[in-house]
């Protein structure tokens, strides 16, 4: 083997590969690869032997990024330094190139000498960041084994005199380490860093230091002690930290400091019924709490003068009752958590610093805390990421919302938990009340149905729905995009998107399609379009018009019955029959979901051209019976503005629907008495405003 440090270059140019050959070869060590795939291929063959890679981007079978994503995933960019070569210069590019953990980037054509200086450049400074790193390694592990020698004999002789069993010491250690551990994984509401974790499990071996100056008849007494033995017994907590307090000189220390909280208040309870300061909640500091329910179950489990040892399903069914103090739910949380792995763990010999490997990942993180890394600034870019969206969410007027499955959170915009008038976050919103109010029912499972079937490569849906506001319901889109997990095997995670309110013609819907002026599925007018059209024609006084609208009867008893696909068929097909049975100067169109409109021109009578197509549009479509209710509005009773006639067709609807449906209705005001609901419409054609509302 080469005593040289090695060079990987990986170029699927032989060209690049002699150029840089020839700058670099008199004192390294190269080797080539002509693609990404044989780029991984050496780096997994001489791992750290390589000193330094050089990689370009564009090449055949992996590309640069693809070699990268390979040297994340084995971890080795954290020991391998990259310099990127490449003529894209772009300023995405090559952040992209940076958030991958690149540590130089050289755009083509480049000069020899600059190559050649960063190259040696960055492999000195990488040299020297190990260097530094197994430095620190090291002193932390002497430092550790010399405290860690001194807290062992230290807390041998308090559990001498308490009579303990001389493990209880290295018990809580492991427990509080496991518990910490859990809890930072379930919640942020602690930000505790590994270094913080092992220093709290390190000071909780003091947690019973001030049982040094108790009278050790009333330490090891048998029966029960009395109120003054009691008194007597409970001042350990703070003798222990005075006599932390009393080491002036190490005030500062972050370990004194944790060891004078654990050692002051491991008796206090959550509930405020401790000792000696009765503090309560998260007054108590979380390595108090931690240690304290480390401390009782250990004593539960352990053999003591006063008593025996609980099985370990015993001392945590006790400790979850309530039985042996109050402590905070979430912590109880994480002892459940834990629960199966402990008595194997507490098997185990629990050194805070066992294996080199610990100390040297330690060691990176205190390194690498002091500066901003590649993860730091990935993670500035997706705080950007995050601001700049939940900004356009809180201007935006519209109905936007996240929903995730695990937990299942629906995370609303602030206008649009506002419009829907509730939270703008929702926990389980499957199973809410308000979600199911304002959807109806089934809606919600249907989309969510449509969503996991999509493909990560076509992840938006689209869906059409009544929302329920009020006494009102009107028709709204949703278009969302399901969110797939980027590794495999792809997973479900949720979705963005929007709901919009399809009959407002003045909605986001315009922008969202605006050329658009058709329904995508079924090819007929939106409903938008028809209405600007319709409106356009009742301005010509000479004509008599009316407005009909239609809805399928248990159209969802289709969706159900043969899958929502043969829903979509049904739905066409009604379009179809629709659009023949129409005279080519009236206007049809779908409102949404499953209901039509269709406005004709008439010269005497309406009646026999809507029964005509009502007649033409029901039957039978495989196995589907269908049926349909039908409300029809006449310009000349209701007058010309689009609105009212449309609500007054829609009324007459309804009424259909209410009376068992299949039939067609013409809308009279006994109709807009029984629908009071909505606002009446008076014989001028003005909207008369509901005072009560
Ligand atoms: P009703 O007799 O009262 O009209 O009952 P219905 O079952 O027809 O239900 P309703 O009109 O209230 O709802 C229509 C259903 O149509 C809701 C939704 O499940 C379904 N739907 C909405 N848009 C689409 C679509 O684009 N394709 C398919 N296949 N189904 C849709
Ligand atoms: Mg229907």
């Amino acid at each position: 083997m080469s005593m040289e440090q090695k060079i990987l270059i990986v170029d699927d140019s032989e060209m690049n590969r002699a150029i840089l050959t020839d700058i670099l070869g008199g004192e390294y060590d190269i080797i080539e690869a002509e693609n990404g795939v044989e780029g991984v291929a050496n780096i997994q063959k001489y791992g750290v032997e390589i000193a330094l890679v050089l990689l370009d981007v564009v090449m055949p079978v992996m590309d640069g990024f693809g070699v990268l994503d390979m040297m994340h995933k084995h971890r080795w960019i954290e020991d391998i330094p990259v310099i990127m070569i490449s003529s894209e210069s772009g300023s995405a590019f090559v952040e992209r190139a940076y958030e991958l953990g690149v540590s130089d980037f050289i755009s083509r054509p480049f000069d020899a000498l600059v190559v050649h200086r960063r190259v040696v450049n960055t492999i000195l400074l990488y040299a020297k960041q190990k260097k530094l790193i197994s430095m620190v390694a090291d002193q932390i592990y002497e430092n550790e084994q010399q405290s860690n020698l001194m807290i062992d004999i230290l807390s041998h002789i308090v559990e001498f005199r308490n009579g303990e069993s001389g493990q209880h010491v290295r018990h809580v250690h492991t427990l509080t380490e496991l518990l910490l551990t859990n809890l930072v994984q379930r919640t942020d509401r602690y930000p505790l860093t590994r270094r913080d974790i092992s220093m709290i499990s390190t000071a909780s071996a003091l947690h019973d230091i001030g049982k040094i100056s108790i009278d050790e008849a009333i330490l090891n007494k048998p029966g029960k002690l009395t109120d003054e033995e009691f008194i007597i017994m409970k001042s350990h907590s703070r003798i222990g930290a005075d006599m932390l307090e009393g080491l002036t000189m190490y005030q500062d220390e972050p370990l004194v400091k944790t060891a004078y909280q654990i050692c002051r208040w491991h008796h206090e309870r959550y509930d405020g019924r401790g000792y000696p300061d009765g503090l309560k909640g998260d007054e108590i500091p979380i390595s108090a709490q931690i240690v304290a329910l480390a401390d009782v179950y250990d004593a539960l489990t352990s053999e003591r003068v006063y008593k025996k040892a609980f099985s370990h399903d015993t001392a945590v069914e006790m400790i979850v009752a309530g039985k042996c103090g109050a402590f905070n739910p979430l912590v109880l949380e994480c002892l459940m958590d834990v629960a199966p792995r402990l008595q194997e763990e507490l098997g185990k010999e629990g050194k805070s610093y066992g294996s080199t490997d610990d100390v040297n990942n330690l060691a990176r993180e205190m390194m690498s805390s002091e500066e901003l890394t590649v993860s730091g600034r990935t993670l500035q870019l997706l705080e950007r990421e995050r601001e700049k969206y939940s900004f356009f969410a809180a201007m935006s007027q519209e109905i936007q919302f996240e929903y995730n499955t695990s937990p299942p959170m629906l995370t609303l915009s602030p206008w649009g938990a506002e419009r829907l008038d509730i939270s703008e976050l929702v926990m389980d919103p499957g199973n809410n009340p308000r979600v199911l109010e304002l959807l109806g029912p089934n809606v919600w499972d249907d989309v969510v149905k449509l969503l996991r079937a999509t493909d990560p490569e076509k992840p938006v849906i689209q869906y059409d729905f009544k929302l329920h506001l009020g006494e009102e319901s009107r028709w709204h889109r949703v278009v969302a995009r399901a969110m797939w997990s980027p590794d495999e095997p792809r997973e479900y995670q949720g979705a963005i998107g929007k709901a919009i309110d399809i009959h407002d013609s003045r909605t986001r819907l315009e922008d969202l399609e605006r050329a658009a002026t058709h329904d995508a599925m079924t090819g007929l007018l939106n409903h938008a379009s028809a209405k600007k059209l319709i409106e356009d024609r009742l301005d010509d006084l000479k004509c008599n018009y009316a407005l009909v609208i239609f809805d399928l009867d248990h159209f969802k008893s289709a969706n159900d019955t043969y899958g929502h696909m043969f829903g979509d068929e049904v739905l066409k097909h009604m379009a179809e029959k629709l659009k023949q049975s129409v005279r080519g100067s009236d206007i049809a169109a779908r409102v949404g979901g499953d209901e039509f409109l269709f406005f004709v021109r008439y010269e005497e009578e309406v009646e026999p051209i809507v029964s005509r197509i009502f007649h033409a549009l029901i039957g039978q479509y495989e196995d589907f019976t269908i049926s349909v209710s039908m409300g029809i509005a006449c310009a000349d009773t209701v007058g010309r503005v689009y609105d009212n006639l449309f609500r007054a067709a829609d009324q007459a609807l309804y009424a259909v629907k209410r009376a068992g449906r299949g039939k067609y209705r013409f809308y009279d005001d006994s109709m807009s008495q029984m629908l009071s609901v909505i606002s009446p419409i008076d014989k001028t054609g003005d909207i008369v405003e509901n005072k009560d509302r």
